[in-house]
């Protein structure tokens, strides 16, 4: 079969799928850990010997590799004291009104001399949040993003301090000019990555 053909069957057959989850609403024969769906049936997904029935989420485009991780909450992880050697958690914090309990919660899960390696926005010097901007236009006007809390400065790093870490950053400004312009790593926001080690 043509890739061309195979990509209308695929589509259509994603649109009937998507139909029979609609007739059998009250159905939760499925339930994406991701994102909550509930349905009758995943979207088919893939082309030739990697198609499959019952494979993609309709709501978060979650596939079987993504379901298979579980899903935990920053600020209470289901994980024991120093049981981690490496924590990546790029571009979630911004995401985490109460950010201190989530890094508290990174620095108890890690071995000593583990490592946090960590990513966030960063807009400015000091950082700024008021939760009292709920809506989501008004957070994408002041944080650039509709579910964004705040908009970090650099003094994350006193945040991260303050619950043990020792950080160190690495910034793209180490990189040469010529890996920066290949790699179109000089967006404002996000030239820091924070190291941030859990030294005893
Ligand atoms: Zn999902």
């Amino acid at each position: 079969m043509s890739r061309k053909i195979e990509k209308i069957k695929l589509a259509l057959e994603k649109n009937l799928c998507q139909l029979r989850n609609i007739t059998k609403i009250n159905s939760d024969r499925r339930e994406c850990p991701l994102c909550g769906w509930k349905g009758f049936s995943f979207l088919p997904h893939g082309y030739g010997i990697t198609y499959r029935k019952d494979a993609l989420c309709p709501q978060c485009h979650s596939l079987e590799r993504h379901r298979a991780m579980k899903k935990m909450d920053l600020t209470s992880l289901t994980l024991p004291d120093s049981s981690q050697t490496l924590i990546f958690c790029s571009h979630v914090l911004e995401h985490i009104p109460n950010d201190i309990m989530a890094m508290k919660e990174m620095f108890r899960v890690l071995k000593p001399k583990g490592v946090s390696i960590i990513q966030v926005p960063i807009w400015r010097e000091k950082s700024y949040e008021d939760f009292s901007i709920t809506s989501k236009k008004k957070k994408l006007e002041i944080f650039f993003n509709q579910d964004h809390v705040r908009l970090y400065g650099l003094d994350i790093v006193e945040r991260l301090e303050s619950v043990g870490f020792s950080v160190f950053i690495k910034t793209i400004d180490s990189f040469s000019d010529d890996t920066i312009k290949k790699y179109s790593l000089s967006f404002q926001s996000t030239k820091e990555v924070f190291f941030c080690y859990k030294s005893k």
